[in-house]
C-alpha cells in the first residue's frame, strides 16, 4: 500500500487516527509490511503483503498474527505487547 493511503485510514472500531510503524518497503516506497496502531482503543492492525488487516475483532485470527508480530518484534520494540492489548 502507498504511504499516503495510511492518512485516509482510521480505526474501524472507534474511527480514530492510526499510527504507522513501517517494517518493510519496496523500491517505490510502498509499504509491504507494517503495523497500524490506534492509541485510543489500543488495537493494532498489521499490514501484510501490502494489505492492511482491519477486520472487526470477531473476524480476526490473532493466533495467526502472532508469528508475524514475533518476527517484527525487533522493529516494534520490547514494550509493544504491553502497550497494545487487543
Ligand atoms: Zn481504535
Amino acid at each position: 500500500m502507498k504511504p499516503t493511503l495510511v492518512h485516509k485510514l482510521c480505526c474501524p472500531f472507534d474511527k480514530q487516527d492510526l499510527q504507522l510503524t513501517i517494517i518493510k518497503q519496496d523500491a517505490h516506497q510502498n509499504i509491504i509490511e507494517g503495523l497500524l496502531t490506534c492509541e485510543s482503543c489500543r488495537r493494532y492492525y498489521p499490514i501484510v503483503y501490502g494489505i492492511p488487516i482491519m477486520n472487526p475483532d470477531e473476524y480476526r485470527e490473532k493466533q495467526l498474527e502472532e508469528p508475524i508480530l514475533q518476527r517484527w518484534s525487533k522493529q516494534l520494540g520490547a514494550g509493544f505487547k504491553e502497550k497494545l492489548l487487543k
